[in-house]
């Protein structure tokens, strides 16, 4: 194994850190990219892996994803605080009896 990366989990090992920490942390710190891509509708289970193998390159990218407005607005609605307006198909409060977009009367 690498000479530099010997020494430094040697040095690790003198504080009490294993291996087995190393990979733990990681498993935490992957979460980050992870939760980025989940709020932009993404898989949260694939960036994850994604930034357990690459974190460098995983959370920059998860940082620069294109939000996907269709799965937030089902996410959104699926959990019943949102439905679509039928006048102009923009996401509203399920209580609305008026759409605040296009002033739509709702209750019909
Ligand atoms: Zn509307």
């Amino acid at each position: 194994m690498d000479y530099h990366f010997t020494v430094m989990m040697y040095r690790l090992s003198q504080f009490g850190i294993s291996g087995m920490h190393l990979v733990f942390a990681l498993f935490i710190i992957a979460c980050l990219p992870g939760y980025i891509a989940h709020t932009k509708g993404h898989s949260f289970l694939k960036w994850w892996i994604y930034g357990v193998l690459l974190f460098v390159v995983a959370l920059p990218g998860s940082l620069l994803l294109q939000k996907r407005q269709r799965v937030l607005d089902e996410r959104e609605m699926s959990n019943g605080d949102y439905k679509k307006c039928a006048g102009c198909a923009e996401l509203i409060r399920s209580e609305a009896e008026f759409c605040r977009f296009c002033g739509s009367n709702q209750r019909f």
